[in-house]
């Protein structure tokens, strides 16, 4: 039987250097290939031109670069990109990038589907399928640079010679401390000086609150965190967010203090949603306060985003501005969430697009063929005539 390939995405330097030398090859050349990879963006072995010619083709015979592909790309006005991949077996996963004067973001999926089960989320309301791999996850942040780099984009950053994705964060479909293992490699991807060479504030990961997996990842790969808090009391929270009924409120802020002990940013952010007629009266917000006081932190207030059969709607703007103005006259900085890409579902919580209660994502075969094929060929042309960037800095 033929063996199958390794995955090259799959690997941070320790693995990538491992493996080399169980081929017989030398150690420094982990490093060569993560500069291929994860800096220019390389998609073929063959051109990799500072390794041997007869190593390439020994390499191409048993590693590939395997990115999940681009199944749909769409765009919206105000410039907010959403990718569809292709996970395998039925399974789509997205990844967003909202561009914004300073920087560009991509908001990254870490699995198919999620098991938190959380009352108002989409992803959720879809059940879970599986956990993505490392390829999986960080060739979301490969493809989105390889894409806008192909295309020309032209951001001062850019033009400077770094790589466009410039903040990643951990908002995307699924829990990512449920996937704790393969996130931590990717993070140490995102963050290494040999792959992307994000700094640690500028990677944010989002919890529903695994509180064992908060310390967990205080100890292996400390990123700026953000917690989806969205009830000031265990009975709503419970209701909401059955992660709750294992790990309480209380639990819940003790680990987000231990969390600081360590953290690249001396806050946590607290997502809160904002559900009318649920979670936005002006005593949930002073019950907020009590709750937080001991927690350095700043709310990010997300008005719900509504999808087909979602039993809440978002409060009045009124409301949301009130809600806000407690939290502030507290001297807490609390941001509204500025809803972006609305006209293609690329919003918080709607990444799974048009999905029923837990029917998987079946896509039309043919049209998904169709459009992966012109996708692919249409990069593969474009990455022909268009010199791909070097991101030879890393990123402050
Ligand atoms: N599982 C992680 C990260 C992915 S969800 C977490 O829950 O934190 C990213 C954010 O989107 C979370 O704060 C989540 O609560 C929020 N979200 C989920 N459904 C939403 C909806 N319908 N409208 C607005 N935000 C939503
Ligand atoms: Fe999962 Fe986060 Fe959605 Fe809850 S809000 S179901 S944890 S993706």
């Amino acid at each position: 039987m033929p063996q199958s390939r390794v995955n090259l995405l799959d690997f941070d330097l320790a693995a990538l250097e491992a493996w080399l030398v169980g081929h017989g090859e030398k150690p420094f050349r982990a490093r060569q290939i993560l500069a291929w990879l994860h800096q220019r963006f390389c998609a073929d072995i063959g051109m990799m031109t500072d390794i041997s010619r007869v190593t390439r083709e020994k390499l191409s015979q048993i590693a590939e670069i395997g990115p999940p592909p681009v199944i749909r790309d769409n765009q919206a006005a105000d410039g907010t990109r959403k990718w569809l991949f292709d996970v395998g077996d039925d399974n789509a996963i997205e990844a967003v990038y909202i561009p914004e004067d300073d920087r560009g973001t991509l908001c990254i999926s870490t699995q198919a589907g999620c098991m938190m089960d959380c009352a108002f989320c989409s992803t959720g309301q879809q059940g879970f399928n599986r956990n993505l791999t490392v390829a999986e996850i960080v060739g979301q942040l490969w493809q989105a640079n390889r894409i806008l780099l192909s295309e020309n984009l032209e951001t001062p950053w850019v033009v400077a010679g770094c790589a466009p994705v410039t903040n990643v964060v951990l908002m995307g479909m699924g829990e990512p401390l449920a996937n704790f293992k393969n996130v931590v490699v990717a993070l140490k991807l995102f963050l290494s000086d040999h792959a992307y060479g994000l700094s640690r504030r500028r990677v944010t990961l989002s919890t529903s609150g695994v509180v064992p997996m908060m310390d967990a990842l205080r100890d292996a790969c400390p990123v700026a965190l953000a917690v989806s808090l969205h009830a000031p009391d265990d009975e709503l929270r419970d209701q909401l967010m059955p992660i709750n009924r294992r790990h309480c409120l209380d639990e819940l802020m003790a680990a987000c203090r231990r969390y600081l002990e360590k953290a690249p940013r001396d806050f946590v952010t607290f997502e809160y949603l904002l559900l009318a007629g649920v979670n936005d009266s002006p005593a949930q917000a002073r019950a907020l306060i009590r709750l937080t006081r001991d927690v350095p932190c700043k709310f990010n207030l997300i008005p719900f985003n509504p999808f087909p059969g979602a039993p809440y709607a978002a409060p009045s703007r009124e409301r949301v501005r009130a809600f806000q103005q407690i939290l502030m006259d507290a001297g807490i900085v609390a941001t509204i969430r500025k809803t972006r890409g609305d006209d293609i579902d690329a919003a918080c919580g709607q990444l799974a697009g048009q999905v029923q209660n837990r029917v998987r994502y079946r896509l039309n075969q043919v049209a998904r063929r169709h459009e992966s094929f012109s996708q692919e060929a249409a990069l593969e042309q474009r990455a022909k005539t268009t010199r791909l960037h070097v991101a030879e800095k890393p990123f402050v």
